[in-house]
This record gives structure tokens, sequence and C-alpha cells, in this order.
């Protein structure tokens, strides 16, 4: 019976287990497989993981704080996502060998609505402006948005299931240590900003952890109330019981708001993707993921 888990340190809170079961159960998998949650200290991830490998037993497993950068180091071979991001969510344990990916990048795409920036007709009616974003932070979660919206992918499928492209952005990045932006920026595609002219930006992505314990986020972001626009995305990937401070204002003035929980479903999607075949349904997931 294949196993699964989540690793990390501390690794209690999570909600992937939750979120991951309720997929396998949708996809008639949980008799099958298990995800559980592993708390590693940092001084033994590498042997740990080793050993987990080759026992057999385990299939994979999601990597998150503070391994995410050690398990790309460990890794036999890596995506090329992985490799520009410097970072693995996901190991998987293949015939002897630990091969890594980056599923927050492509979680950051699919978490977007299908069309945005233009969609596959990247170059048509939506005009530049429509393909501009601006990234706050220059952490870890700042690297795989930076990078993936650089890029560009697969993102959401559309109202009829088709699958959908997320063209290639502008990315503007903000940190609150500027010096970090600029070397972030440089390293995957971005340009370093110091003042952001925020309504300017048809997605704005909150990748710090302003938020994370109520904090106000205009306070500490360069960001005013009075930016947000109907026909702008906001995205706050920090996520919490209750809807963040920033997604409450982007919604009153009108703009189209994404929860940092979306990424997490998305991301978790992309890891079982890689591990079982299968697509997993994304609503079992979400409703996993809320009620954890
Ligand atoms: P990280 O590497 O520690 O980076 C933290 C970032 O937040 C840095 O850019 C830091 O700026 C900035 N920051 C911290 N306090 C600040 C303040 N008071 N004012 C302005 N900026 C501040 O962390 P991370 O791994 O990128 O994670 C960031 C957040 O994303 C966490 O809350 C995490 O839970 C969340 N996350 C969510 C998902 C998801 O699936 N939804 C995935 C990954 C991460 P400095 O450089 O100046 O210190």
């Amino acid at each position: 019976m294949p196993s699964l888990a989540v690793i990390g340190h501390p690794v209690a809170h999570t909600r992937s287990p939750a979120m991951q079961t309720a997929a396998l159960a949708e996809l008639k998998l949980a008799g099958e497989w298990t995800y559980g949650a592993i708390d590693i200290e940092p001084g033994s991830f590498e042997a740990e993981v080793a050993e987990l490998a080759a026992a057999g037993d385990y299939a994979g497993v999601n990597v998150t704080l503070p391994h995410k950068e050690a398990a790309l180091a460990l890794a036999d071979e890596a995506s090329e996502g992985a490799r520009a991001i410097g970072a693995a969510n996901t190991l998987t344990f293949r015939d002897g060998r630990i091969l890594a990916d980056n599923t927050d990048a492509g979680g950051v795409l699919r978490s977007l609505p299908a069309g945005i920036g233009g969609g596959a007709d990247a170059a048509g009616a939506a005009g530049a402006s429509a393909r501009r974003a601006l990234v706050l932070g220059a952490g870890g979660a700042a690297r795989a948005a930076i990078w993936a919206l650089a890029q560009g992918g697969e993102g959401a499928p559309d109202a009829e299931g088709n699958p959908t492209l997320v063209p290639s952005f502008e990315v503007d990045v903000w940190n609150r240590t500027p010096e970090r932006a600029v070397t972030v920026a440089a390293e995957l595609g971005g340009r370093a900003v110091s003042d952001p002219p925020a309504a300017d930006y048809a997605l704005i992505v909150n990748t710090t952890s302003v938020g994370l314990h109520g904090e106000d986020p205009f306070a500490s972001l360069p960001l005013a109330a009075t930016d947000f626009h109907p026909g702008q995305v906001v995205f706050d990937i920090v996520y919490g019981p209750e809807p963040s401070a920033l997604l409450a204002a982007a919604e009153d003035r009108g703009a189209t708001t994404i929860e940092g929980l979306e990424m997490l479903v998305q991301q978790g999607a992309l890891s079982l993707r890689i591990w079982t075949g299968a697509e997993p349904s994304i609503e079992a997931m979400r409703t996993g993921a809320r009620r954890s």
C-alpha cells in the first residue's frame, strides 16, 4: 500500500492530510493509498528522507517549512521549476531515485482566474497592462510566484473544463528589505521596485507573512485600500481561519480576490497528480482543507 505524507517542522497544524485524504477518497484510492504528516527536525531531514525512500513503502512526500531547500539538495533529479526556484515541495521516490518538483509555482498559476492576462491570446486585446503583476515579498513563496508568473504556464480549467494558459507576466517585486527584492528579481525574471504604482497592476500577489497574525496590511505593505479596483486580481497567499484584511479591502473595492487556501489546494492537487497519475477533485480538496 503506497504511503504519502507531508514533512515539516512543526507540522501539527497542517491541513494537507485532511485535504489529500479527501482527494484520495474521491478518486477511490483511499483503501490503497494513505497520506499522513511527519515532523522531522532540520538536522535529521536528509537521513530520514533517504530512509523513507529506501524502505519502499512511500511513493513520495510533500515538503514544507523549513525543508524545501534541503529537499531539492538531496534529490537525484529535479524539474526545471524546482531548480530555478531553488526549492522543492514535492519528492517522488521511484526505482531507488528521488525526484524533486516545485508545485507551489503551478499552484500559483492554477489559483488565478481562467483567462487572466488575455489567456492563450496573450498578445491580443487584453494589452500589456493586463499582464503586469506586483509580487510583494522575496522569501520562498515569492520565488515560486515570481518564477511562475514570469514564465506563464498551465492555468485553471475554464468553465467547460478545458485547460487554459496563463501568459507570462511582467513581474515587479517589492520587499521590506529592498536588497532581497533586487537579488530575487534578478534571479527569477522580475524587476525590483521600491514604490510600486499599485493601482496599475492587473495582479497583486502578497507572499509576505503580513496578515498571518492579524497585522494591518496597509501599515506594512506599499498599498492603500483605494488602489484596488474592479478588473484587478488580488491574491493573498497567507491563509488563516478568516479572509485576510487585505482581501476584505480588495473585495470592498470590487477587485477579484483569491485566498491562500486555493494555492494550498492547487499545489496539493499537482503533487497528487505526479504520484498517482490521476486528476484529483479540486472541490473535494477544498472541502477537506476547509474542514481541517
Ligand atoms: P519567508 O521565506 O520567511 O519570507 C517572508 C517574507 O515576508 C519576506 O519577504 C519578508 O521580508 C516578509 N515580511 C515578514 N514580515 C514582514 C513585515 N512585517 N512587513 C513586510 N514584510 C514582511 O516565508 P515564505 O516561505 O515565503 O512564506 C510566506 C508566507 O506565505 C507564509 O505566511 C506562508 O505560510 C505562506 N505560504 C502559503 C502557501 C500556500 O499554499 N498558500 C505556500 C507557501 C507559503 P524581509 O525579506 O524584509 O524579511
